[in-house]
């Protein structure tokens, strides 16, 4: 197998190498930022979260640096279903999403970072706030249909717990919403051409 070329900058497991290169393609405004991706246990409520690490955010916001935690198995109910080998286009989505929201830290100071944190946690407006930047971020950067194939793949999936699926309708704009984005971006780039 060829060896795919990353950047020293972003440390992408074996297993989702290829998938990280694609998603992060789309992103040339991250070619220098520092990102990790790591699989855990268990995350809390979701299956991948980009956070800036700590101790990163008392440098200048060049320096920044971030870790995308994926993790190991999705909620999928009765059996076990590892992240790692869901489709390779719904992992470039997912991937994508999460690149989204670091897009999103980038443009926010730090201390915007650790109160917005801090509101992310307690605050449902924040969260929905806070997905929906990521999702825009993805469908500007040319990822939509990843990101609508990503959703799909959660919301059409009937061994998916029905409590995380009501939270992505909650939380996250939906597959026709980022549709119609898509379809304006389309548009907007047609008429600059
Ligand atoms: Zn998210």
């Amino acid at each position: 197998m060829a060896q795919i070329a990353l950047n020293a900058q972003h440390i992408v497991p074996d297993s989702i190498q290829e998938e990280a290169r694609i998603a992060l393609s789309h992103y040339p405004d991250l070619e220098n930022t520092p990102i990790t991706f790591k699989f855990k246990k268990k995350i809390k409520k979701s299956t991948m979260q980009a956070q800036p690490l700590f101790w990163s955010l008392f440098k200048t916001r060049k320096k920044r640096e971030y870790v995308v935690l994926i993790s190991e198995k999705i909620k999928i109910s009765g059996k076990e279903y590892l992240t790692k080998d869901v489709p390779k286009n719904i992992m470039i989505g997912w991937l994508g999403h999460e690149l989204g929201h670091i897009m999103d830290y980038q443009d926010r100071s730090s201390l915007n970072l650790i109160w917005f944190g801090a509101k992310y946690t307690f605050s449902g407006s924040y969260l929905k706030e806070a997905e929906r930047a990521a999702d825009t971020y993805a469908v500007s950067h040319g990822m939509g249909s990843y990101i609508v194939d990503t959703k799909n793949f959660i919301l059409d999936n009937a061994e998916i717990q029905e409590k995380y699926k009501a939270r992505i309708r909650k939380f996250y704009l939906s597959p026709e919403e980022i549709m119609v984005m898509v379809d304006k971006r389309e548009r907007s780039t047609e008429s600059s051409e």
